[in-house]
This record gives C-alpha cells, structure tokens and sequence, in this order.
C-alpha cells in the first residue's frame, strides 16, 4: 500500500525536480494525516499512471499488482490511487519493472547515427553503460584526427575532447536511452603513450592516473579495460592497478574483458580478482564466457574462483550475453605484437612477407601465447559481418572458410588480406561457447547482462553492415528463453538483475528500482509473449512483446511502437563533482559498497 508522507521522504534525499514536485507537496501537507492520492483534488495530475499491472520492483521478491505514478522524471507512488493523468496506460495481464541496464553497450557511435536506440529500446534497455577499454574520450588532438579517418559507416565531427563532453554532447543532441561510461584504460595510455608496445615511466603514469580522475570526476563510473586487444593489451597488471585504484577512490569500478577467455580462462580470472583486490575497486567481468570447445569444462573452475573472492569480502560481479558466439574482429586472431602502433602499422607491416609468414605460423600455433579467438572457431566458425570498404560489403555474411576455398587459399592469407583490402579489423562473429554454459551463467545470482552491441535499427546507415543478432534480441531472450522457456531463472529474479542489480553494482542513484522517489524508468512488457527474433542469418529483427518503455519519466515506447520522444540522460558516478558529496576521495575503503 502507498504511503504518500512515505513517499515525500524517499523524495527528500535524492535531487528532484522540485518545480514539478512542490504543489503536491504543499498539497500532502495541507491533507489530513493518512492522505491517500484519491482524496487530493482532481487538479492534481500525475504524468504519466501505469495502471493494473503485476509490479516486478527489482528486488527480486514476489510480483504485487499495483499502479505507478509518475510526475516529471520521478516515480511518485507505488500502490494503489485513482488520481488522474495525462497519460493513462493499461498494464493489466503485463509486466511493469525497472528499466533494464545494458552493462556492456556498443550505442557509442550508432546513438550519434540515431538517438531513439531502437533495437535496445524495444527491449526495454533504458541505460546504455559504455567504454568497453576504450572510450569516447579523453582524446587529444591526434586522437581526434586518427579517430576521424578511422571511421566506418558512420560519419561524425567529432566536437568534444573529455569523456563528459562527449556524454553531454550525446544528450543535447537528443537520445532515447540514459547513457554511462566507462573511461577506457586502453584511451589513457593512448593519450599519454600512444599506442606502441611500451610501458609508462612514473611520470607517464601519473599522468594516466590524472585522466582516470579527471573522467570520475566527469562522472565516468570507472575504468575499463579491454585486455586482448592492442594497445590496451600492452598494459601489465601493475599498470592496471594504478588506474583501477585511481577509479576506486572516486567511487567507481574495475570492469573487464579479461586478457584470457579461452584456453587460460582461469588466469584471466586471476588477473581481475588481484587488481579488484590490489586496487580496492569492485571487479566486474564484461561478458564471461569459456571459449572454445576444449575450455568448455573451465566454467566450473572460473564460477568457483569468482566466488571464493566473493565469499572472502571482494565485490566481484560478471555480465553476459545470451548467445554461443561472439563477435569482434580479426585483430582478435592476431598476436599483438603486430599490431603496434595502431592500425595503419599494423596493416603495413602485414604486407611484408616474411612478417605475413610469421603470423600465418603464430595464428596456427596452438601454442602461441596470445589470446587467439579464431582458433577455438575455426574458419567454419567465422562469419564476416561488417566491412569499412563498399567494394568488399557483399561478401556480408558469408564464412571465411567459405571465402577462402573460392579464393583458393588457406583461411589465414584470406583473413590477412581482407584486413589489408578493407583496412580495417573486418567485424566477425565467432562461434565459441556451449548452449548449456550459456544457459547455466544466465542462473548465476551475481549474474547481470550486456548486449556488446551497438543500439541499431534495421534502416539508414545500419544496413551498410551486419550484426550479431544480440544487438536486437539479447534480453528479451533473458525473458523469453531463459525465464519462460527454459525456467533457468525466474521472473522476478531476472528483473533483479537486468536493473536493480546492475544500478546497485554501478553505484547509481535511485535507479533500478519501482520505487516511490526513484528515476522513471519503467518498461511493461508481456510475460508470456517477450521473446528475441533475430537470428545469425537474419539477424536485424526486433525484439517484441515490449510495450511500454519510459526513460526519465519520458514515454518512448507506446503499444510496442517508438513515440519519437528523447528522455536519454547523461548517468553520473558518484565520483562526479556535480553532486553535492561527489568527488573523489583518499582511498576507495572511503566509499562504502
Ligand atoms: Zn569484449
């Protein structure tokens, strides 16, 4: 039951939006001891009511049927009322929850292409965490030049040189879901060092450490790192514990794509859980998997470490997408070593003979010391989804063992020689994991999820490439498959950890919840018809059975169909100096997790 002298002081705390708060306030005060919102006078008007629906409220417990209401870009009451609104929805027979949190966004570019999100959006995806190693800022001026002619299908000025800069210039260009990020530790050593295989003076790093702080305290929510990839993978350990404390202390997380995923999963695992511990920053696992046949059985081994470091006090968390492939490019099939200095030298250096043989020989080595994801696919395993260069687009979709025996030539000389034709990665998807360990990962509790995709829409500049069909289906097939179908998890539990669980590891403010008080972000969806279309071969299809989705108490989903309204907002830290008790602090055991 709603308690509205309750409610107002859930509202106290947090900054609300007094303006459209404070005529109900006087309004409550004015009221009789107990007021119920049917008593106050029918000139107050809630926003927006979600009537009748069965309320999943994130925190994991039973469903309760109810109404919420929201005023501005707050929730205001939880329960039951008659009040009137502008914008009455019917949730009867569905679900309303907490928006859900992509903990692993790709929407970087594709929001400056097209600000709704759509793919996410029809998902009910109402925050976009990005900077998966590297990010959007800080970037220096040849930064800047080497991001623009880097390129792909979509073209921008670049206008911002911080990470926040880019964040608010997001905003103020007008987006459909709230945006975060991480600062890249790949983008810091970038700045500082470029990206050669070299590793930082002391002064070099501090000069690092500067650009983590000056990031948290722009509201970055902590440093990410991309560890098989170069230049970021160039970072030791040591390195990596000097940024991740620098986030720690500014209230803000470790979060990886580990150095290994595949045949040395486990050391991968490590590696986080020390800097997690070193550091005193929470550890986050972007997309865990095992990767490849042979490391299938590892999972068990990886599960147990995490929580053993869990159990002994550490904050270690993981994310996943729903899927047995990923994807990513051939840069990921290569040892580093070649790829220094960026990829101009990289592809330069592929056109020498003898370099091309050496890494023919170190792709094929099972031994080679690098993670090497294409080996654990194999050219059957490998299909080429997104190319830089119109002439080489057609080949969209098709494998590379397929490619190669047209050509006629081994699946290694073919993948070197579309890098250098199309200069760039190529972007590929892999097929590397098990159904079964997918499906087991989607029960763990610590368990949240991330689509490692861009938020696309099957139209415009998004149909010069392809994608992997998480981009549209990654969690409606959380809800589908795996809570209505295969009953891995439950449905209050999944609502759990697509918002309140994620908001609470990220450290957000008054988000993740059906909370009077709390942002208003809110998705009703269908139980029983959400599901994931997209496929490999097809994979631009829409999620449905989403049909409601409200962002900062904006409507931007009405009957599964996208109203055109933006309520996307930048999403702080709580190192962000904006907030009254933010900045950052001596240590992170000042912050209390
Ligand atoms: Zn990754």
């Amino acid at each position: 039951m709603w308690s509205s002298a309750r409610a107002w002081q859930d509202l106290l705390p947090s900054e609300v939006n007094l303006k459209r708060l404070i005529p109900l306030a006087s309004l409550l005060l004015l009221s009789c001891s107990t007021p119920r919102l049917k008593d106050l006078p029918t000139s107050t008007a809630y926003d927006i009511a979600i009537r009748g629906g069965t309320i999943y409220d994130g925190s994991g417990g039973a469903p309760h049927t109810g109404d919420v209401a929201i005023i501005g870009d707050r929730i205001v009451a939880v329960g039951k009322f008659d009040g009137r609104a502008k914008v009455d929805i019917d949730a009867t027979g569905k679900a309303v929850a907490p928006g859900f949190i992509n903990m692993l966004s790709w929407a970087n570019e594709s929001l400056i292409a097209d600000g709704r999100g759509l793919s996410d959006l029809k998902q009910g995806v109402t925050l976009e965490v990005m900077g998966e190693g590297s990010s959007m800022g800080p970037w220096n001026a040849e930064m800047i030049a080497l991001e623009t002619v880097r390129q792909g299908d979509i073209k921008y000025p670049i206008t911002w040189t911080t990470l926040g800069g880019f964040l608010e210039a997001l905003e103020t260009r007008g987006i459909g879901p709230n945006v975060a990020s991480m600062i890249g530790a790949e983008t810091a050593r970038t700045y500082v060092l470029g990206e050669g295989d070299v590793d930082p003076d002391p002064k070099q790093l501090g000069a690092m450490r500067r650009l983590v702080v000056q990031a948290m305290e722009e509201g970055a929510l902590g440093v990410g790192t991309s560890l098989i990839y170069a230049p970021g993978s160039y970072a030791e350990t040591d390195e990596l514990v000097a940024l991740a404390s620098e986030a720690g202390r500014c209230g803000g997380l470790y979060v990886s794509h580990m150095r290994y995923e595949s045949d040395r999963l486990l050391d991968g695992v490590d590696e986080l859980i020390e800097i997690s511990r070193r550091s005193g920053a929470p550890g986050e696992i972007w997309h865990l998997k095992a990767a490849g046949k042979n490391n299938w059985g590892k999972l068990d081994a990886a599960i147990a470490r995490i929580e053993a470091a869990r159990a002994s006090g550490l904050r270690i968390s993981a994310n996943m997408y729903t899927y047995i492939a990923g994807s990513t490019g051939f840069d990921a099939a290569m040892p580093p070593w070649v790829q220094a200095g960026g990829r101009e030298a990289w592809i330069a250096r592929l056109k020498d003979p003898a370099t091309r043989a050496k890494v023919i020989a170190e792709i094929r080595d099972p031994k080679a010391p690098y993670e090497n994801l294409y080996r654990h696919a194999g050219a059957e395993g490998t299909t080429m989804v997104g190319f830089r260069t119109e002439a080489l687009k057609p080949l969209t979709g098709r494998t590379l063992a397929d490619y190669a025996k047209e050509k006629g030539v081994s699946p290694e000389d073919a993948m070197i020689d579309l890098v250098i034709a199309d200069g760039s990665r190529v972007q590929v998807v892999y097929f590397l994991m098990s159904e079964d360990n997918v499906r087991r990962q989607t029960a763990l509790p610590w368990m949240t999820f991330g689509s490692d995709a861009a938020a696309l829409a099957p139209e415009g500049v998004f149909l010069k490439s392809s994608t992997h069909p998480r981009a549209y289906g990654n969690f409606a097939r959380v809800l589908g498959k795996y809570v209505r179908e295969e009953k891995a998890l439950t449905l209050p539990e999944a609502v759990r950890r697509l918002a309140a669980l994620p908001a609470h590891n990220l450290g957000l403010r008054d988000r993740g919840l059906i909370k009077a008080g709390y942002h208003a972000d809110v998705v009703v969806f269908d139980p029983a018809m959400v599901g994931d279309h997209a496929t490999y071969d097809s994979p631009r299809q829409y999620s449905t059975g989403v049909s409601e989705v409200v962002v900062n108490g904006v409507l931007s989903l009405r009957g599964g169909e996208p109203t055109g309204a933006l309520g996307g907002k930048v999403v702080r830290g709580r190192g962000w100096k904006g907030w009254e008790d933010g900045g950052c602090r001596r240590s992170a055991k000042a912050w209390t997790w």
